[in-house]
């Protein structure tokens, strides 16, 4: 394999032989011809030119025979779920998952006979006691959003393995820079590309890597469901990618830096961030990450959250992550809203938390910004 930076610029590019410029042909038609291909060509088919070449630049990053992109991470998550379960199966999912994918799973599995379980915590041993006949998938996020708890990816594995099941991670967090799950025995990688992979904060997109076979399953799903990407965003997002591994290897070394020396500060409680000594996970998260990653997340001490946010001028409050630029928000009054007090407490969301994506600016700007805000 090249190396990632190379592969980020490189991969899935489609040649312009007309005038041999460097970058992809933005091939637009929803109208192909047919007479001379075995299959149609067609945007929700997902197999237009664009579409196939950004698939091949994801499915090297991520070390898989096959890659795909969708019109949101949403599309890629739906897509995969009911295109390995059916009336009858039951599913495993972690606890702590994306919002989105919470309510995907407890509003609409039930309406199509599929049973699941979310585990109480994230410890194999839970995970197993939870297989039954009828498991088809486990379905894992890590690091997970708010509180960058990390699920052990090569055990789960094993354990899918050993039970006959799919195993699915969603890796949007790390990155394909800083985790690549296939190599660690997974079957399905999937991103909310909106995040890194997009990296600008101005493309809603999604993508999955796995092998031949499920591609072909989730392809079959995915062309019923029809979140496909149009070729504009899908150039867009080709773009992008060229720079993932510069973008996310200075979003690690500033969130290293941030992490560190919020740790320190006198007006910060707990700092969660898995490249830290002090997290629980250190050694597990340094067992399968090559980088930490450049989300993080800390409680305010006797500083009101709202306030704080409000001072900020660097870093923007906004929800969403992954972009260029540095942004900031409080999970209770976001992705955590509609939680109950008891289930807030549950999940660790306290009023004080705040959750930084932390940008490709330099870190003592973005620890200047921080300091003026205390
Ligand atoms: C944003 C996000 C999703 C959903 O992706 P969309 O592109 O918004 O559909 C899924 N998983 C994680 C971890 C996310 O952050």
């Amino acid at each position: 394999m090249k190396s990632l930076k190379t592969t980020c610029v490189h991969a899935g590019t489609i040649r312009d032989d007309k005038t041999m410029g460097v970058n992809s042909p933005i091939y637009t038609s929803t109208a192909y011809g047919y007479l001379d291909f075995d299959e149609a060509v067609y945007p929700r088919y997902y197999n237009i030119p664009n579409t196939v070449a950004l698939g091949e630049k994801i499915a090297a990053l991520e070390q898989a025979e096959r890659g795909m992109v969708f019109s949101s991470g949403m599309a890629a998550i739906s897509s995969i779920l009911l295109a390995f379960l059916q009336k009858g199966d039951h599913a495993i999912f972690q606890t702590g998952l994306y919002g989105g994918t919470f309510h995907f799973v407890t509003a609409e599995l039930e309406r199509f006979g599929i049973e699941y379980d979310i585990a109480a915590d994230n410890d194999i041993s839970s995970f197993k006691n939870l297989v039954r006949d009828n498991t088809r998938v486990i379905y894992i996020e890590t690091p997970s959003n708010p509180l960058l708890k990390i699920t052990d990816i090569r055990a789960t594995a094993e354990l899918a393995r050993e039970a006959g099941l799919i195993s699915v991670i969603d890796n949007t967090f790390a990155s394909p820079i800083n985790q690549v799950p296939l190599t660690m025995d997974i079957d399905i990688s999937l991103h909310s590309a909106t995040k890194y992979l997009g990296g600008h904060s101005d493309i809603c997109a999604g993508a999955i890597a796995c092998n031949e076979e499920n591609f072909l399953k989730i392809r079959s799903m995915a062309r019923s469901l029809g979140g496909s990407l149009n070729a504009q965003d899908v150039y867009l997002l080709e773009r992008s990618i060229k720079t993932l591994a510069l973008r996310v290897e200075q979003q690690n070394l500033n969130a290293g830096i941030l992490a560190e020396k919020l740790s320190e500060h006198k007006a910060v409680g707990r700092v969660h961030y898995p490249g830290l000594p002090s997290h629980p996970d250190h050694e597990l998260a340094k067992s399968q990450m090559t980088g930490f990653g450049g989300m993080l997340s800390f409680e305010l001490k006797d500083v009101d959250p709202v306030e704080f946010q409000r001072k900020l001028k660097l870093i923007s409050s906004a929800v969403s992550l992954g972009g260029l630029d540095s942004t900031i928000c409080s999970p209770a009054l976001t992705s955590h809203r509609h939680l109950t007090a008891e289930e807030k407490v549950r999940e660790g969301i306290t009023d004080p938390l705040l959750r930084l994506s932390v940008g490709v600016e330099d870190a003592e700007d973005l620890l200047e910004d921080l300091e003026q805000a205390f």
